[in-house]
Order: structure tokens, then sequence, then C-alpha cells
């Protein structure tokens, strides 16, 4: 199974392939702001991820302490990548997806974080802070 990514003007695209570990809205701040109301965040085994084209497109955000995710963004159409390869996962925006990852979310992350003006109106898991399902 391969999953196919990419921003909106397709200078940069990623396949996945392999089954990913989780797929969670995350409403904290960063996401929010780089995202949207809340970012859709796919993870897998960072050996599944293959950058197809773009590496040269492709601006990061390095964190600064408290926060540990780097954030990348095409820089031609500013679309989320997501953290794309981090260590030993893939972290990237299920926002930038073309294919059915084949799994759906199973919580929200970050709710304490989370825009007085968005109510969450269903019935997935909840977590005041940073817990990625496993
Ligand atoms: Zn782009
Ligand atoms: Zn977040």
């Amino acid at each position: 199974m391969m999953i196919r990514g990419s921003c909106l003007c397709g200078d940069v695209a990623f396949e996945l392939s392999g089954k990913p570990h989780s797929l969670s809205y995350c409403h904290c701040s960063r996401c929010r702001k780089s995202e949207g109301v809340f970012a859709a965040v796919l993870i897998g085994s960072a050996e599944d991820f293959t950058l197809v084209r773009g590496a040269d497109k492709i601006t990061r955000l390095e964190p600064v302490a408290p926060w540990t995710h780097a954030r990348a963004f095409c820089r031609t159409c500013g679309s989320a990548l997501g953290e794309m390869q981090a260590g030993k996962i893939y972290v990237v925006a299920a926002s930038a997806l073309d294919d059915d990852p084949g799994l759906r979310p199973t919580a929200h992350l970050n709710i304490a974080s989370k825009p007085a003006w968005y109510e969450i109106e269903d019935d997935l898991k909840k977590f005041e802070g940073n817990y990625v399902p496993a």
C-alpha cells in the first residue's frame, strides 16, 4: 500500500509505504497557526517515508524550547507538510495527503490550547496535552 502526499502547488511530493501508526488531531497553538484551526497528524515509521521531489523547496522552522517539533512547509505555496522525517518516525500533515491513509483519527491532543470559538463535536478521546496514541 502506498499513500501519496503533496503540497498545494505540487513542487513537493512524498510517499508513505506500510501502515501508519496513528492519525490524530492536534489543537496546540503551533498547529493552529501553521495548519488552520487544528492539524490532522499522521505518524508512522521513518523508514516508510520517501521524499519524491521538492527537497530544495522545503523550508523548516526549527523549534525553540520548550517546543520540540520542527515545521516543514513548501516555500512556494506555504502548504504545511508536518515535521516530515523525525528520528525513527515520520510526522506528516494529513492535510497534504492525496490518498486515504486507511486509518481514522483516534484522539484530540492538546485540547487545552484550542481556541474557545472552536467546539469539538465528536466522541473521540480527548487529551489536555500531547499524548500520541500507540
Ligand atoms: Zn508547494
Ligand atoms: Zn500541535
